[in-house]
């Protein structure tokens, strides 16, 4: 056993030996564990480094309104099919199409970006509410919480890995690492051997976006259904980099009378907000509407809601973003490929179908597609999985990949084009742009 696995120095030490260890209980670990449980008979464990499930999933505390919200992943980027092909069985959820045109503020005007994206939203439910319902009852009992995973030894069969409270350790045939990007980005997680060139080229080459949702409660709707600033760009190349400040009504299609108006700040349109308290960003909120909607929104302020994604230790931001080039778009491939067989990379940044980048169902599925490679090598696949991973909205689908490290690359032309934003993750429709 490696130094730091010396689970005898360690008064009232455990040791826990599986078949398969999922580092992270997001929608990837999740699921992996899930599809496990359904699927096979093989031992497993997550490791959780926060005292809950979810990871970019979050509900908003009760009291604020009267429905409940998503504070994190939100939206549903894919036909409502795509819950029943995650949760694989029926699903009894109510959810309405969302059609959004995108309105921007410019130079005194509304004008329409010209894109339409066609999503879905839960009514009366959120995704939180999804993997929670469906799927923590069959895994809550195999998460070890309160773990923050900090040494992975690949060098052996078992690999070894510990947590950061040096009490709890763990062997496995088969590891699967569903942290955030920004958590393989950092130290925290100790590879020994150190991770192969070709993989840590791979993980920095994604570019891990700052996030906050606030959420603004009104005495009188006095704005529009959804909405940006073209002021809030540092760059023209906004969409490029990945950056946007997105106001929509959050109670769309809800049964409430509140007005509550909900903003995502992604990527650089974080950064105004870094350093105020929650009074002055609802202030710097207010003070953005009132230039547009001519003082409506201090007078009608009730009260708001801030989730900062950067201040969540185990998270650090909101989603992956990589430039459209062939050369990034290489890194989703190669984190696909398995190391030796031992550890399996999954997350919204690793979806198996690029189009599903970013999103909770592409989370989801990652995590199903290590889970599936995994009983294929312990003779447990299960071929109806394979089928469940959505092909519901068009585009262009990248094969699984069963190469291990540093087998050839997909072709470039297997590639879809992305466009990073809260809302918008496929199926963009380009119109001229127009006054509205
Ligand atoms: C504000 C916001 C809005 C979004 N909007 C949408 C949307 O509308 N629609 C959509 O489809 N997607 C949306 N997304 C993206 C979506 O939420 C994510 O893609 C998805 O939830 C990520 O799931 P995951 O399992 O890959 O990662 P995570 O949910 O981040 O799970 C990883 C887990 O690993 C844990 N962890 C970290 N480090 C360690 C460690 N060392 N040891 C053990 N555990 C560790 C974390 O605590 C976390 O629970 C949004 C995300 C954000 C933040």
């Amino acid at each position: 056993m490696a130094a730091n696995m010396n689970v005898s120095a360690a008064v009232n030490a455990t040791l826990v030996n599986v078949d398969v260890l999922i580092i992270g209980a997001g929608a990837a670990g999740l699921t992996a564990a899930y599809d496990l449980k359904r699927s096979s008979d093989n031992s497993f464990r997550i490791l959780e480094a926060s005292s809950v499930i979810g990871g970019r999933l979050k509900k908003m505390p009760t009291g604020f309104a009267d429905f409940p919200i998503d504070i994190g992943g939100e939206w549903i980027h894919d036909e409502p099919t795509v819950l029943e092909n995650i949760t694989g069985v029926e699903v009894e959820v109510e959810t309405i199409p969302y059609v959004d045109s995108y309105v921007e503020w410019e130079d005194g005007e509304w004008y329409s970006y010209g894109y339409y994206t066609e999503d879905y939203k839960f009514v009366n439910y959120t995704w939180f509410d999804l993997f929670n319902d469906y799927m923590a009852p069959d895994v809550l009992d195999h998460v070890d919480f309160d773990c923050q995973v900090e040494f992975i030894d690949w060098s052996t069969i078992p690999v070894e890995v510990s947590c950061s409270d040096g009490l709890r350790y763990f062997t496995a045939n088969h590891v699967i690492v569903t942290v955030p990007m920004s958590v393989l980005q950092s130290d925290d997680i100790y590879f020994e051997p150190a991770l192969p060139v070709e993989t840590q080229v791979a993980i920095d080459k994604y570019d891990f976006m700052s996030g906050m949702k606030v959420f603004m409660k009104y005495g009188e709707r006095f704005y529009r259904e959804a909405f940006e600033f073209a002021s809030d760009y540092p760059y023209d190349e906004d969409w490029i980099n990945g950056s946007s400040r997105y106001f929509y009504s959050a109670t769309f299609g809800q049964d409430t009378d509140l007005n509550i108006l909900g903003s995502f700040s992604v990527g650089d349109t974080y950064e105004p907000f870094v350093n105020l308290t929650n009074e002055q960003i609802f202030a710097s909120i207010n003070t953005q509407l009132d230039s547009v909607y001519e003082g409506q929104a201090s007078e009608y302020f009730v009260e708001g809601y801030v989730q900062d994604w950067n201040d969540q230790p185990y998270i650090r931001g909101s989603y992956t973003h990589l430039d459209e080039t062939p050369d990034e778009w290489d890194a989703i491939e190669e984190l696909r490929l398995p190391l030796e067989d031992r550890i399996f990379f999954a997350g919204e940044a690793i979806p198996p179908y690029t189009y599903q980048f970013g999103n909770v169902h592409g989370a989801a599925y990652s995590g199903r597609a290590a889970a599936e490679k995994i009983m294929d090598l312990l003779g447990q696949a299960d071929a109806d999985l394979d089928a469940s991973i959505s092909r519901t909205k068009s585009g262009e689908a990248l094969e699984h990949s069963e190469k291990t490290h540093g087998s050839p690359s997909l072709s470039s032309s297997s590639r879809r084009t992305f466009v990073s934003h809260p809302v918008v993750s496929f199926c963009l429709t380009m119109f001229a742009s127009y006054l509205v």
